[in-house]
């Protein structure tokens, strides 16, 4: 196949613009409760020439050093691999939206055995739910990302890696590099984590550490003491109020759409759908109230802000593709206000704001430890000869960072595709670095300056054109470091 013209070049962004656009919007009508099915099929045919092995294949020859061909590069990558498993994926939904869990006699349908686990203060009932779920997880679900997994490493060979890991990083992913920092956080962190892990954990159901169960973490983490702290009623305007001190009117952004309608199909999580960069974002959530709920709609007005705010002038590949540390750090930020005690005593009239502070960022913690050893184990995983031996390296390297052991049976469902948890991981430090820099410049209180909010603003409009390591480079003359997290941990829990 002859070298691309600039002209094709052109085409591919603006139809790969277009396949964007319909799929986001699919999935926003689908999971916004709107329409019934999601019918992705067809969208993947009417575009599958942007996705086929040659096109990838082709792209990846005049990628060089060249940013804006390499991301291209990496989406048509994604989308032939996508395309191989989407069969796989389509069945696994399915199954997880029809399985039916029999707990003694109780109904639960599979995707409700987390939320019900979070929601049950019976120990042992608990345990019963999630040994079920971890049982159809093993007999259901498990064959068929064993068939995934087959797949994907014959098509990695097609697209000229050895493996999974060796593909990224000819994408640009410094792998070995944040491998290496997870390994000290880690470290460092440890004793951290288990005091702040076991005092967390002993506040709030009564078990240590030591003897808390991987049931017990979602229970934990649930924190129903503090749900009167975060009425439903109160989000909205929070959310609204914190937006206007920062110098934007959420209400009159033409370009934001703001789905807060009660339906009964519609995703009790809260999502943003970046339909069209910046034309048409929108922010979905049906209201429940509760901390985490909170901490989601803040988390995805973060998405929604940068998207709305993205510059129109910039190429597909600078508003869609790019660096996810970015998007998601802009959602960090957002949603770590949430855990703030400057922002709890100003916006909720919050008691003890500073204990709610350190249960958040021991959760944080939490967070961070446990991504730091999914990469270590994701990275193992995708060079390793013999699959199935692997469940027992996830529990040990999962356990290990945790102090919880975690089931087996889940080494397959809890890997993300497209190395996504360096996404997460980069975005923490990159959070965190941002947030010391604009206390520092703007005071403990810096969510209420316009000149913070100016220079958000200013920073959103570049879209996803910079890695999330030029941005901090530029804003702070600072590299991201995995550190700066634990720093930052350290300082709330002191
Ligand atoms: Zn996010």
């Amino acid at each position: 196949m002859p070298s691309p013209s600039a002209p094709d070049l052109d085409r591919f962004r603006e139809r790969a613009d277009r396949f964007i656009a319909e799929l986001d919007e699919e999935y926003y009508l689908h999971y916004a409760g709107l329409k019934d099915t999601l019918d992705l099929a067809p969208i993947y045919e009417r575009y599958s020439d942007l996705t086929d092995l040659e096109q990838a294949k082709t792209l990846g020859e005049i990628a060089d050093d060249d940013w804006g061909i390499r991301e291209l590069w990496r989406f048509a990558s994604e989308g032939y691999l996508g395309q191989l498993t989407r069969e796989q994926s389509e069945k696994v939904a399915e199954l997880e939206a029809s399985l039916v869990a029999d707990v003694d006699g109780t109904k639960v349908p599979f995707r409700m055995l987390r939320p019900t686990i979070a929601n049950e203060p019976d120990r042992d009932k608990r345990e019963q739910l999630d040994r079920t779920r971890v049982e159809l997880t093993e007999e259901h679900i498990n064959p068929l990302y064993m068939e995934g997994v087959d797949v994907i490493r014959r098509a990695v060979g097609e697209l000229g890696a050895t493996d999974y890991a060796e593909l990224y990083r000819s994408f640009g992913f410094r792998l070995e590099e944040l491998a290496s920092q997870c390994r000290a956080l880690l470290d460092s962190t440890e004793s951290l984590y288990e005091e702040a892990a076991d005092k967390l954990f002993r506040g709030r159901i009564g078990v240590g550490l030591a003897e808390a169960k991987r049931w017990d973490v979602l229970r934990s983490f649930r924190a129903p003491q503090w749900d009167a702290q975060f009425p439903e009623s109160r989000m909205m305007p929070a959310l609204e109020a914190t937006l206007s001190d920062l110098g934007i009117d959420l209400r009159s952004q033409q370009n934001v759409e703001l789905d807060v309608e009660r339906r009964p199909k519609k995703s009790p999580r809260a999502f943003c759908a970046p339909i069209e960069v910046p034309g048409r974002v929108v922010l979905v959530i049906q209201p429940m109230g509760g901390a985490d709920d909170w901490r989601a709609l803040f988390h995805e007005a973060g998405h929604t802000e940068h998207y709305a705010n993205t510059s129109a002038d910039l190429s597909m590949e600078q508003k869609r593709l790019g660096d996810v540390a970015v998007t998601e750090g802009w959602a960090m930020l957002m949603q770590h206000l949430t855990d703030d005690p400057a922002w709890l005593s100003k916006r909720l009239d919050f008691p003890r704001p500073q204990e709610f502070a350190e249960e958040g960022t021991t959760q944080l913690l939490y967070m961070v430890r446990r991504y730091c050893a999914k990469l270590l184990y994701e990275l193992e995983f995708h060079q390793a000869e013999d699959i199935a031996s692997q469940s027992s390296r996830y529990v040990d390297l999962l356990g290990d960072a945790l102090k919880i052991e975690p089931a087996a049976a889940d080494y397959l469902s809890d890997m993300d595709a497209s190395f996504y948890v360096t996404g997460y991981l980069r975005s923490w430090a990159f959070e965190a670095q941002l947030r010391t820099y604009l206390k520092e410049r703007y005071g403990s209180e810096w969510f209420t300056n316009r000149e913070a909010g100016s220079l958000l603003r200013e920073l959103w409009s570049l879209g996803m054109s910079q890695s999330a390591d030029d941005m901090l480079r530029n804003v702070t003359g600072d590299e991201i470091e995995m550190d700066a997290v634990a720093t930052l941990v350290r300082e709330t829990l002191a």
